[in-house]
């Protein structure tokens, strides 16, 4: 990944009018590199003398409560104050971090598109991203927005810049877009990132255990469940899926971020090169895909659940019944197997 210097200055410039208001928006469901990006790049904003305020169109999952500052983010859907809403009229900037498309902010779109003279400023690793935005620092080939925010910090400012604050934040997108560092796009570059956030004062068992080692018992209990009793093995158990139905989330006390990693797991069988995780939700079901190395979920969640993401990693919507969602997705991998893609 190589930033672009024009696209640098260009920023620089954009961030040199003193006493700037700047908002910085992320996507729904926000996760660790949302919420990361989001608390480092405030806190560069702030060190520079502007106002910064974040903003998550929902909440973020309850192992990132402990994040320095994370008190601050701005919860559209239970802001009853209108903070974000003023912060985004009000604002100079609005950078738009971690996603690709105005559509993922869901019932933050219309506030965010209400605001029509702010400068707008896209950091994001997503393939195919929206057009109409000011300045674009997007690197589909990065592992996380996060390594992208570090790199940017590091070209503005320098890496002196990068507080103890910032590094934790900056180390939670990292290690939680690529799996604790293992999944693909793990670069030199972004080794040699991790190594200068670790000098800037982030220990690494502590965020790990923060972040992976914080869930309740009743998340334990709903993934053996999971795991167990829901989980189905179609194409000679080479594609799996899993399915989570309102009644069997509350059973288990389920909070928001609790399937985490759920569709991940089926990966770990030897054979297996998709998974899919259905989670239902009041008005539709939240589709989850992911893959192993050339097989591309971010096409099929285009072709068949209307979503996108990345290669190994994306997700949809499907305002089907459950039963429907799960047809369509055992003919549509039956179709993509036929196509050549499996
Ligand atoms: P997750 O399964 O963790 O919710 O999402 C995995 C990836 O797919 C994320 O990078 C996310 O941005 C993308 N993704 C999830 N849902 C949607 C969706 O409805 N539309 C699009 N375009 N991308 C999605
Ligand atoms: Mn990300």
């Amino acid at each position: 990944m190589k930033l672009s210097t024009d696209q640098v200055d260009r920023l620089r410039q954009m961030l040199s009018t003193p006493g700037l208001r700047a908002a910085i928006v992320s996507h729904t469901n926000p996760d660790g590199d949302a919420v990361g990006s989001s608390l480092a790049w405030a806190g560069a904003l702030r060190a520079l003398g502007h106002e910064a305020t974040c903003i998550v169109p929902n909440k973020y999952p309850y192992f990132l409560d402990w994040m320095p500052g994370i008190e601050e983010v701005v919860v559209f859907r239970n802001d009853t104050e209108g903070r974000a809403a003023r912060a985004l009229a009000e604002a100079d900037l609005i950078f738009c971090l971690d996603f690709n498309a105005v559509s993922r902010l869901e019932i933050l779109s219309d506030t965010l598109s209400a605001n029509t003279s702010a400068r707008r400023i896209l950091i994001d690793h997503h393939l195919s991203p929206d057009e109409g935005f000011d300045l674009m620092f997007s690197y589909p080939g990065a592992s996380s927005t996060c390594y992208i925010m570090y790199r940017l910090i590091e070209a503005l400012f320098g890496t002196e810049a990068i507080t103890q604050q910032m590094a934790e934040a900056l180390y939670v997108g990292m290690m939680t877009d690529t799996g604790n560092f293992a999944f693909s796009s793990l670069t030199p570059g972004l080794f040699r990132a991790v190594a200068t956030l670790v000098e800037r004062g982030v220990h690494v068992p502590t965020v790990y255990n923060n972040v992976y080692n914080a869930y309740t018992e009743g998340r334990a209990r709903l993934f053996g469940y999971a795991i167990n009793r829901k989980m189905q093995l179609i194409e000679d158990g080479t594609v799996a899926y899993m399915s989570l139905m309102e009644h069997e989330m509350r059973r288990f006390g389920f909070q928001q971020g609790d399937s985490e990693g759920f569709v991940n797991y089926a990966l770990t069988i030897k054979k297996m090169k998709m998974s899919a995780m259905f989670l239902a939700h009041r008005k539709f079901i939240r589709v989850s895909l992911r893959s192993r190395g050339d097989v591309d979920v971010n096409l099929f969640a285009r072709k068949y659940f209307n979503g996108g993401g990345h290669k190994n990693a994306a997700g949809g919507k499907s305002y089907d019944t459950m039963e429907e969602t799960i047809a369509r997705y055992v003919r549509s991998v039956r179709e993509f197997a036929e196509d050549g893609y499996l």
